[in-house]
């Protein structure tokens, strides 16, 4: 007997890249998981490097059903909570952050179940709009390499749409894609000392 393929309802689906050091990309991402879940498609965002509980897109996500989902992956913040409220804004701690060159281990454990989740998403065409949030920055703190990034993409199945962002996208990961967005910074708040705003960054 032959088992049927598992695939995913984009008639002509497709694969994105949102890269560059713009902001957006995340944005852009969700936006565009939003237009496809208004048609009934299933979307399911896996975010790599982010543990950040208080974001509104987990609260909006949640409330618009099973339809839409967001897992996470990374380092969460003690202020979660208040975070979520908008009583405490980031204060920069930086224990959410991995420090450049010097992954811990636990930081890789976190990456490679991202990367399971990943695999089985695509491979058994889980949703049919897959976003790999910030895989590009997994490859670039040293989380994941190269090679791996684009055996995960070619997993792709036939009617699968593949959003992949992240600063630093590997140059295979642009070469497999069929729409690369470069957001590019022309001017950036942080630049004159505004930190990440509730509701606007989170
Ligand atoms: P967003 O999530 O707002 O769409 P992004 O996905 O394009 O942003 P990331 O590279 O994931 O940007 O950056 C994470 C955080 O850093 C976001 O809160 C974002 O607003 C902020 N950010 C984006 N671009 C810049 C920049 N050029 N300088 C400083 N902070 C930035
Ligand atoms: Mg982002």
């Amino acid at each position: 007997m032959m088992t049927e393929k598992a695939a995913g309802k984009f008639k002509q689906a497709l694969i994105q890249v949102y890269t560059g050091d713009g902001k957006g990309k995340t944005t852009a991402a969700l936006g565009l998981g939003m237009r496809a879940s208004g048609h009934g498609y299933r979307v399911r965002m896996i975010q790599f490097m982010k543990g950040t509980s208080y974001t509104g897109e987990m609260a909006a996500v949640r409330r618009l059903g099973e339809g839409f989902e967001i897992f996470q992956f990374g380092r969460d913040c003690k202020y979660a909570e208040s975070m979520a409220k908008g009583e405490f804004d980031c204060d920069g701690c930086g224990e959410c952050f991995v420090i450049p060159g010097r992954p811990e281990p636990r930081d890789i454990a976190m990456a490679e179940q991202a990367y399971e989740l990943a695999r089985r998403t695509l491979e058994g065409a889980e949703a049919d709009l897959v976003i790999l949030d910030e895989i590009a920055n997994a490859f670039f703190f040293g989380l994941i390499s190269e090679e791996r990034c684009a055996a995960l993409a070619a997993l792709r199945p036939q009617g699968v749409e593949l959003v992949l962002t992240g600063r630093n996208m590997p140059p295979s990961l642009i070469d497999m894609a069929d729409l690369v967005t470069e957001m590019k910074m022309i001017k950036h708040p942080f630049e004159k000392g505004i930190k990440a705003r509730h509701g606007i960054e989170y």
